[in-house]
């Protein structure tokens, strides 16, 4: 209750923070995304998990102001990035109440016009679980979403029951495989692998989440995934420090 009465206000408080995770390019090992994890750094509390926030934000309508925050963030240092010679893709959560908004295209649309960013530079995540409790409404809000130049990866694949037969036909520029499937030993491995190769076929890229040990990126290497995210690259950091990572790195 109180953390909910808390969260009214937060963002116009500059409570809520944008995090940044590196992912790596499997192929070179190099930093080419980033995505943006939200955190909430309460008065008393502390630095407050999105597991602990986010849910609230939903039931109270909260979301759409700390889900435009965080794509307002993503755009702007994309753009920062971008002014500095590094281009780096940025992928935001995005909550399907968030994409049930009949404004949010023109708002999304409006916004990388504003920044100037390219087509591809800006990535909405949506989890597997959201997308298959109304498959063609998602769908549908996916292509507006494609048509204005975004990419759209489907987040958590893995965890929502979801066959690959259903999300086929989605149109997703990137799928997110699951730190659970990743973490869980070599057997998932040839499944996997299947499931990758099917989607790159159509042209998805496909990301490795929750890499933690040097045997984790060996499997990712085997099943040929595009990108890799997880600890053993970098944990989501506040964007300061991630930009002399990025620097270090050039
Ligand atoms: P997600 O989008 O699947 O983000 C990945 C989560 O895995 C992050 O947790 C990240 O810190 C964690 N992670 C990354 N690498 C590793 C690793 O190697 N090992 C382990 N054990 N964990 C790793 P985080 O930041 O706590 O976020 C949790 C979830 O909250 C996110 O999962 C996302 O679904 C949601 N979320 C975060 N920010 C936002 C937001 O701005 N809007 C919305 N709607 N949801 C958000
Ligand atoms: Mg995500
Ligand atoms: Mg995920
Ligand atoms: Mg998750």
């Amino acid at each position: 209750m109180n953390l909910a009465t808390d969260l009214v206000g937060a963002v116009a408080r500059h409570e809520i923070e944008a995090f940044f995770q590196p992912q790596i390019d499997v192929s070179t090992g190099k930093i080419t995304a980033v995505e943006a994890l939200a955190r909430w750094r309460h008065p008393t509390k502390g630095l407050i998990p999105p597991g602990e926030f986010i849910p609230l934000a939903e039931s109270t309508g909260l979301i759409h102001e700390i889900g435009a925050f965080m794509l307002e963030e993503g755009c702007r240092h994309a753009a920062r990035w971008r002014r500095d010679g590094l281009a780096i893709h940025v992928s935001v959560n995005v909550s399907a109440l968030q994409l049930a908004t009949p404004d949010v295209f023109d708002r999304l649309h409006t916004l990388i016009g504003e920044y100037e960013l390219p087509e591809g530079t800006l990535t909405i995540e949506i989890t597997e679980s959201q997308i298959i409790a109304d498959v063609a409404g998602v769908a549908q809000r996916l292509e507006r979403l494609r048509a204005i130049g975004l990419g759209v990866s489907l987040d958590d694949f893995g965890t929502g029951h979801s066959s690959l037969a259903q999300l086929q036909d989605l149109p997703i520029t990137e799928l997110k495989i699951d730190k659970s499937l990743i973490q869980e030993t070599t057997a998932n491995g040839a499944l996997i692998a299947v499931a990758v190769a099917l989607l790159q076929e159509r042209g998805v890229r496909v990301v490795a989440e929750g890499v933690e040990t040097a045997e984790q990126l060996n499997l990712v290497q085997r099943i040929r995934c595009d990108r890799a995210q997880g600890y053993l690259f970098g944990k989501p950091l506040p964007v300061d420090e991630l930009d002399g990572y990025l620097t270090g790195t050039r």
